[in-house]
């Protein structure tokens, strides 16, 4: 009999929270495009840190640690590099970024920003 109340009362709450909390949920958040890379990335980082755990209590073998280790940071390389395609790199035009003071045709510099070079004669203002 108690059991019997106590897998009602277990099953009450789960509903009950699990009701709540549907209710509540805020409408699904953006999902980025590499949303299943990062979780997959995640993933791997989570295994990589059970594989060392499990290797450290001593559940695995030297060598079947080395060789899912190894398994494990070449799925994690691929899915990094899958990431960096998805992704567009933040500011690759950080890299060239235009000097304001700089002429972009011959290099004279300037004091002051200028919309026309004044050795060149062609204009300053590059793509921003
Ligand atoms: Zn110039």
């Amino acid at each position: 009999m108690i059991v019997v109340v106590a897998v009602a009362l277990v099953v009450v709450v789960l509903w009950f929270t699990l009701g709540v909390r549907a209710k509540d949920l805020p409408e699904p958040e953006p999902v980025s495009p590499i949303k299943h890379l990062e979780d997959k990335k995640a993933r791997i980082y989570e295994s990589l840190r059970d594989l060392n755990f499990e290797f450290r209590v001593g559940k695995l073998s030297d060598t079947d640690y080395q060789r899912t280790k190894t398994e494990l940071q070449k799925e994690l390389a691929g899915v990094l590099a899958d990431i960096d395609k998805a992704a567009p790199a933040p500011a690759p035009a950080s890299n060239t970024k235009q000097d304001p003071l700089v002429c972009p045709h011959c290099k004279a510099r300037f004091d002051k920003p200028m919309k026309f070079c004044g050795q060149c004669g062609k204009a300053m203002e590059t793509r921003s």
